[in-house]
């Protein structure tokens, strides 16, 4: 018989797996304590079962943990960490403290399909879909890092699906982990502070923004078709006004929720005056706001950022429209661990 990896399933496929082994369902609450409350990774440490309950735990799951394989730390505190993965592929993973909360940033696929054009994980291509457990482990093993269990409050305070790969295109296992992510009384991260970033699938947000819990961040980049399309391939697919018209879907069903579009300011492609007023014009009637990204360059990549200055006008003339407009500089850029920087190349194989 195979060990079943217990990260993987949430609750409710816990409770029908225990039953079939005659465990009661309180068993499973315990369990998840041990296990999400307090970072336990084996179960013969976990002192309120008997050593025959231990033993009957061990022959049926293990918890999973992926290999630590490098951390990088920023000179602004963030840390990266490099992730092996059971099959020897790799994920990166990454650690942000700011003064009032600590964000993790999360990875969704081992590299990416939709392959736009500005994304260092887009363009090293696509290997898989991450597991459950792969996802879940990713904030599990970064409060193993940090020696973080025994406190009465989670280090970490948010979560942002943002690391490499389309969440939407893993939706199934996405929001299991997010699911799972939500248990324990003291560790638990609540859904207002999760945050998922999409390169606009759809089909997929048709299906899942009924009540919503997280937060919904949508990578748009640009102005009009032409110019998405050309630096983020997957338009010809699903096209603005097909995005668009979802995004006021959304609006009308999450009536306290705002939608935060993603721009990043690209020299000379999408950060002139025009393009601002265009994507004033294209937004009109949708309740959201805009974060305008820097570029954040890597080895082989075709763009260059806009000057701050532009963005500061772009920001400008966005504000001055009506739009609340941010500007975002990410963190851990000496480190390559900001947005768009992520990557898999290097397999554990390579290492050895
Ligand atoms: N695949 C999802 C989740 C990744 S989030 C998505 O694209 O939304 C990563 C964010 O960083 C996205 O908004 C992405 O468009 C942006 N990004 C990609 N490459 C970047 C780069 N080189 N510099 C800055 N931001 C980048
Ligand atoms: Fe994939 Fe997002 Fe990168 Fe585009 S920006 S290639 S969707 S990870």
């Amino acid at each position: 018989m195979s060990l079943i990896g217990i990260l993987n399933c949430n609750k409710k496929q816990l409770i029908q797996q225990f039953n079939n082994i005659n465990l009661q369902k309180f068993r499973v609450n315990q369990v998840l304590d041990w296990i999400y409350d307090k970072g336990y990774t084996t179960f013969c440490n976990m002192t309120n079962f008997s050593n025959e309950l231990q033993d009957l735990l061990s022959k049926h799951y293990y918890i999973y943990r992926p290999k630590i394989i490098k951390t990088s730390k920023s000179i602004d505190g963030t840390i990266k960490f490099l992730l092996g993965l059971n099959d020897g592929n790799t994920i990166e993973t990454v650690f942000i403290p700011e003064i009032n909360r600590n964000t993790i940033c999360i990875s969704s696929q081992v590299g990416c399909v939709v392959g736009c054009k500005f994304c260092n994980t887009g363009y090293n291509g696509f290997k898989r879909n991450l597991t459950v457990e792969e996802i879940v482990s990713q904030v599990l093993i970064v409060k193993d890092y940090l020696n973080s269990w025994n406190t009465s409050s989670n280090i970490i305070t948010n979560i942002v699906v943002m690391g490499m790969g389309e969440p939407l295109f893993n939706w199934n296992n996405v929001s299991i982990a997010l699911e799972n992510l939500q248990i324990g009384n003291s560790q638990a991260i609540s859904p207002k502070h999760i945050t998922f970033s999409t390169s606009g699938i759809v089909p997929v947000l048709k299906q899942i923004i009924n009540n919503l819990d997280y937060n919904l961040a949508i990578s748009l980049h640009a102005p009009n078709n032409d110019i998405r399309s050309h630096i983020m391939p997957i338009n010809k697919l699903y096209p603005l006004q097909d995005l668009l018209e979802v995004c006021k879907l959304y609006n009308r069903l999450n009536k306290n929720k705002l939608i935060t579009f993603e721009y990043l300011m690209l020299d000379g492609i999408n950060d002139s005056e025009t393009h601002a007023k265009q994507l004033v014009k294209l937004l009109h009637g949708i309740k959201c706001k805009v974060n305008l990204i820097k570029f954040n360059s890597w080895e082989g990549d075709n763009f260059n950022g806009s000057s701050m200055d532009r963005i500061k006008l772009f920001q400008k003339l966005l504000n001055n429209s009506g739009i609340v407009t941010t500007i975002r500089c990410s963190k851990g850029q000496d480190i390559m661990a900001a947005c768009g920087q992520l990557q898999s190349q290097v397999n554990i194989k390579m290492l050895q």
